[in-house]
């Protein structure tokens, strides 16, 4: 939202040529995805490019959604809509971003409170949620939400800024030169915050000091800026570049502007603030780790310098809680998803919050629960744009908890029920009612919203795996971005797409506009089919069982043998039903497929059935990921290109031909054909040498520690005594055992979990339901994490420890552990 301007004012604040249809129209908000407009009318729509996509190509969307003001790139211009674009204003500029810039750049001039800005190379968004959650106890406070500090996220969360805000907190990140200056520009920090710099992005600059420097330029116009006296390079550079009067510092010291010691003990740690007058103040943090305790003082440093009073600050401190910027999908009671986004309350969050909603499988409802925001004096505005929200999103049921919320909703068209305190809804027979809903779960930290996730959630034990759905989405670009644009790719959703759940999955895939599903099973397509999947899916294994499934569900099967072929013919001319097919070649392998010399006799039958209509040939390579057996893939591939040749020749029509799997992408890139087939690489999972490190891991296994004994050099443990302590030390029991996936050859130092950071191998033998781990030396208590599989595991050696792959851990982690999705 923005102060309402007219469109002669917009295109004088970004420079732009107009051709202005609609003089009378007022602007008030800012549009850039087509999918997410609310107010069409007062909105003006930015056409801005990214790596995949291009707003000019959602013109029209926008126009039915009622928007009349558009932004577009020069190049673009004129708009021919015929009919269309009646009475419509048009800014036509060089760059949509640059005009977008300069409109954010002018709306934080309208703002007259103070406004931090944050940038360093770590740490920056979690200064600034603690930094925005102090100041919020005492301020009506704007911040940018998430990790939103690009050239793109910088303006959206300047235009969340409100006049009714009293201080504003932002975060700039760069990742190549020249950028912050740009920033700079729009945030126009009055309080400036450098917060750790360590090597992220250095790969685009000389040294650390202009990368020092260039992040600097942020703070050209700061009244004050906050660093860190003990940070040697940032102390003598700041010191060397800004005037004294407006540097603050801090450190361990005496030599600083503020003296933060801090002293860390059992459960937590106590920081004191060590006043010019000796007087001390004393911040409690359940924090003990370094890098939380830099973050947190350069936040209680701010909200000093900003005016809080020490006594406020004090129990802010106490109530902050780790940044966890993720939304979470959890399993709820009576088949419900539960969306935890207890953490904080502001319009901003619950667009991107109502948004993961909508991307989560369909569940018969919606509901919403919501407390009041935070005491605002013209909240009707706010309020307003909560039932625009709710009636966009199409939430079907509203619980709003606070004195607030009820009074001002309640006359909405949204069926709502509402609650004075977050006790009364608790004690309600309502929260016992949910049944297969999605239900999203955001409140103010002080509403204690926890306690209703914890009330609605599905009780299982303490083993999760996590599914990083933005990984998923990094590793899919990634290999896109190998290929050859026309080239398509099928996804292989198989096994419950190797573990990780198949119909979350499938859900991203297909926002993610991926051409082609597989599937091994029709079950499994079946159920795909069910949740809501459009996408054609491919069905690796049939038998004539499943016609009745894949006619009902349009599924493609897998056809290999002229026997399998003959039943499908029949049925389909049975029923009268065309059926898409794709061809197995065996050109190797050795499994299932037909024989290249079979091609006559191949199509002969396929003329014979022509309702059986051939979408795809494809084969399958032996050993794409191993460079040893290389001359036997270009065999494997000759034999399928002369095959292929020959059978379109016969067939008289081209399906699509696709051969190469995920090592095969990056191993035989001349040999992609129309398309290709990704599995494990989707996962994250390096088969070879040209993606490692390149790929992000989606899936994350972890459980908890149940008990933490201290042993003596040569206890035994476990199963037959077999784990013996090779020292005085410490044992912990985690939560998982071969029956979860955790497989039982990992026994006695075979495998190892880690806990804090730290190798933890197993000792003794892997029980069905837990596991035992040697953790001498390592600093953990009990219900502690324990990481089984993910970041920091480096899976394919795991697996070949045990004699054998990733694929088989992945897929054999139990359907009884938890699966847990987030997308940030
Ligand atoms: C599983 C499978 C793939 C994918 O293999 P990855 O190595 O996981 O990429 C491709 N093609 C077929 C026929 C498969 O069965």
């Amino acid at each position: 939202m923005i102060s309402s301007i007219t469109p002669i004012q917009l295109a004088t604040i970004i420079h732009a040529d107009h051709k202005i249809d609609a003089p009378e129209l007022s602007i008030s908000h800012v549009g850039i995805d087509s999918r997410k407009l609310l107010d069409g009318k007062t909105t003006v729509f930015f056409s801005l490019r990214g790596g995949q996509w291009d707003g000019h190509d959602f013109l029209n969307n926008c126009y039915r959604s009622g928007v009349r003001n558009f932004v577009i790139a020069a190049d673009r211009a004129p708009v021919s809509g015929g009919d269309d674009f009646e009475a419509c204003n048009f800014f036509v500029v060089p760059d949509t971003l640059i005009a977008l810039q300069a409109l954010a750049a002018w709306n934080r001039a309208q703002f007259k409170g103070p406004v931090v800005g944050i940038t360093g190379s770590n740490g920056k968004t979690i200064v600034k949620e603690w930094l925005g959650q102090l100041l919020s106890t005492a301020f009506l406070t704007a911040k940018s939400p998430k990790s939103f500090n690009s050239q793109l996220g910088v303006p959206l969360s300047i235009f969340s800024i409100a006049p009714y805000h009293q201080v504003a907190v932002l975060e700039a990140g760069i990742s190549l030169p020249g950028e912050m200056e740009r920033l700079e520009k729009m945030i126009r920090p009055s309080v400036g915050i450098l917060t750790n710099i360590g090597t992220a992005h250095s790969q685009h600059f000389t040294g650390e000091s202009q990368k020092l420097e260039e992040k600097l330029t942020l703070f050209n116009q700061t009244d004050y800026l906050i660093y860190r006296k003990e940070q040697g390079l940032v102390a003598a550079t700041v010191e060397r570049v800004f005037p004294k009067e407006r540097l603050v510092s801090w450190s361990e010291n005496l030599d600083s502007d503020y003296h933060l010691r801090v002293k860390k003990q059992a459960g937590g740690s106590r920081i004191f603030l060590v006043k010019p007058d000796l007087s001390i103040r004393t911040f409690h943090t359940p924090f003990t780790d370094e890098a939380s305790l830099e973050n947190l003082r350069h936040a209680i440093v701010a909200a000093s310098v900003l005016g809080m009073d020490p006594q406020t600050i004090e129990l802010g401190v106490q109530q902050l809680r780790p940044v966890d910027m993720r939304l979470t999908s959890k399993s709820g009671r009576r088949n419900c998803t539960l969306i935890d986004d207890t953490y904080n309350n502001d319009l901003a969050g619950l667009e991107i919050a109502l948004d993961f909603m909508q991307s989560q499988r369909r569940k018969k409802r919606r509901i919403l629960v919501l407390s009041d925001f935070p005491q605002i004096k013209h909240s009707e505005k706010v309020y307003n744009r909560v039932v625009q929200l709710l009636n966009h999103y199409q939430v079907d049921q509203l619980i709003g908890i606070g004195p607030a919320i009820g009074s001002s909703v309640a006359e909405s068209e949204v069926s709502a029920d509402f609650f004075d305190s977050t006790e009364e809804f608790l004690a309600s027979d309502l929260i016992h009612s949910f049944e297969d809903a999605v239900i999203l779960i955001k409140g103010g930290r002080t509403f204690g919203f926890e306690r209703i996730v914890h009330a609605l959630e599905e009780q299982v034990h303490g083993t999760v795996l996590e599914i990083n759905l933005n990984a998923l989405t990094h590793n899919f670009h990634f290999y896109k971005q190998k290929l050859p644009p026309t080239t398509k790719l099928m996804a292989m959703v198989k096994a419950a797409a190797y573990g990780g759940g198949a119909t979350e999955i499938a859900n991203h895939l297909q926002k993610l506009k991926v051409d082609y599903l597989s599937v091994a099973y029709s079950d499994e397509g079946a159920q795909l089919r069910e949740k809501g999947i459009t996408l054609p899916i491919m069905v690796l294994n049939v038998s004539a069982d499943n016609l009745p499934q894949i006619i009902q569900y349009r599924l493609e099967p897998v056809i290999y043998s002229p026997r399998i072929l003959r039943i499908f013919g029949e049925h389909a001319q049975n029923v009268q039903e065309t059926i898409a097919i794709h061809l197995d070649i065996d050109s190797g392998m050795r499994r299932l497929g037909f024989e290249p010399s079979e091609v006559g006799e191949l199509t002969d039958l396929l003329k014979s059935y022509p309702n059986l209509r051939v979408q795809s040939i494809f084969t399958h390579l032996t050993s794409t990921d191993n460079a040893e057996h290389d001359p036997f893939t270009l065999r494997q591939l000759e034999v399928f290109q002369e095959f292929t040749a020959e059978f379109t020749q016969r067939l008289g029509y081209r399906p699509l031909v696709h051969a190469l799997n995920t090592a095969g992408i990056l191993r035989f890139p001349d040999h992609s054909f129309d398309m290709v087939r990704l599995g494990i690489g989707l996962y994250g999972i390096s088969v070879d040498h040209l993606s490692a490190d390149k790929l992000q891991q989606v899936g994350t296994l972890k459980t908890t520690i149940s008990q933490i004994k201290e042993l003596k050099k040569d206890d035994r443990i476990g199963y037959n005594r077999a784990g013996i302590m090779p020292d005085h030390g410490k044992i912990a029991t985690i939560g998982l055992g071969y029956a979860d996936g955790f497989d039982r050859r990992f026994s006695n130092g075979r495998g190892y979990v880690l806990i804090n950071g730290q190798k933890a191998p197993v000792i003794g033998n892997v029980c069905m339901d837990m596991t035992m781990v040697n953790i001498t030396g390592i600093d953990a208590k009990e219900g502690d994490e324990a990481i089984v599989f993910g970041e920091g595991i480096d899976l394919p050696k795991l697996a070949s420890h045990i004699g054998t792959i990733p694929y088989e851990l992945l897929t054999g982690i139990s359907s009884r552990v938890k699966r847990v999705y987030f997308l940030d």
